[in-house]
């Protein structure tokens, strides 16, 4: 048993099984009052929806939360996201002439105002128009020199974001701060936006066994011995993770 950082979407990965979720806090109550373990919520939820979630189920108050899909960080219960990585985001930005071009899309409907950012801008979008809308967006973004990630989550959220942002560069900004070596990290999510925590391939991470299609066609064509798939659902599958590289 030793410390580590644990970095966990929300939405079907730690929440969505109750039973599970509380069984689960419970080993991470000791673990952090033994070994001094780290907790990150890494979310597409803005604050004000993680706030929402919060006051429904029982989340142990995190080190630091990751919102609106990595685009914004929280330390400690601060409600003000931290500067230090608004200002990394920041470069080559262009929020106004993004928008200025999904406006010409009419299949991509603006998600609540709730959810939009200084570093994001979110639509709903189906999956059959994200087929030919996507590649056309992309390319429209590129012909004018706007330099953004498209992520497609769930079959339904797309959201624009800064080429630097994503949940796993948010998660390494925070490891990296806070000292701790990948080999000490644990990721856990289930959908597309999720798949950045997994992408460096150096943290341990884990694939809970209701995960969306999108991110298990990704994880079978790209193997990874660091990357645990669980059966059970939700934090069932965290446990059996954590259980499965002996972090528990
Ligand atoms: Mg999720």
């Amino acid at each position: 048993m030793k410390k580590f950082l644990l970095v966990t979407d929300l939405d079907n990965t730690l929440v969505g099984d109750d039973l599970a979720l509380a069984k689960l806090n419970q080993c991470l109550i000791q673990h952090r009052e033994q070994y001094n373990t780290q907790i990150v919520y890494a979310t597409g939820r803005s604050l004000t929806l993680y706030h929402e979630l919060a006051t429904e189920k029982s989340l142990l108050a995190p080190d630091a939360l990751i919102t609106s899909v990595g685009t914004e960080i929280y330390l400690e219960g601060s409600k003000t996201p931290d500067q230090a990585w608004s200002d990394k985001l920041s470069s080559n930005w262009n929020l106004e002439q993004i928008i200025a071009i999904t406006n010409h899309f009419a299949d991509l409907v603006p998600q609540p105002e709730s959810e939009q950012g200084a570093f994001k801008a979110s639509y709903f979008l189906t999956p059959e128009s994200a087929k030919s809308t996507l590649p056309q967006l992309k390319q429209q973004l590129q012909a004018q020199g706007l330099e953004a990630k498209l992520i497609y989550s769930s079959s339904q959220d797309l959201d624009i974001l800064p080429t630097q942002a994503d949940k796993g560069m948010a998660m390494t900004f925070l490891r990296q701060n806070w000292q701790i070596e990948p080999t000490c990290t644990v990721a856990c999510g289930d959908s597309g936006n999720d798949l950045a925590l997994f992408q460096s391939g150096l943290e341990c991470g884990i694939i809970v066994g209701n995960a969306q299609p999108e991110l298990l066609q990704w994880h079978y064509m790209n193997p990874n011995s660091n990357r645990y798939l669980a059966i059970a659902h939700c934090a069932g599958g965290i446990l059996e993770g954590l259980e499965h590289f002996d972090f528990l």
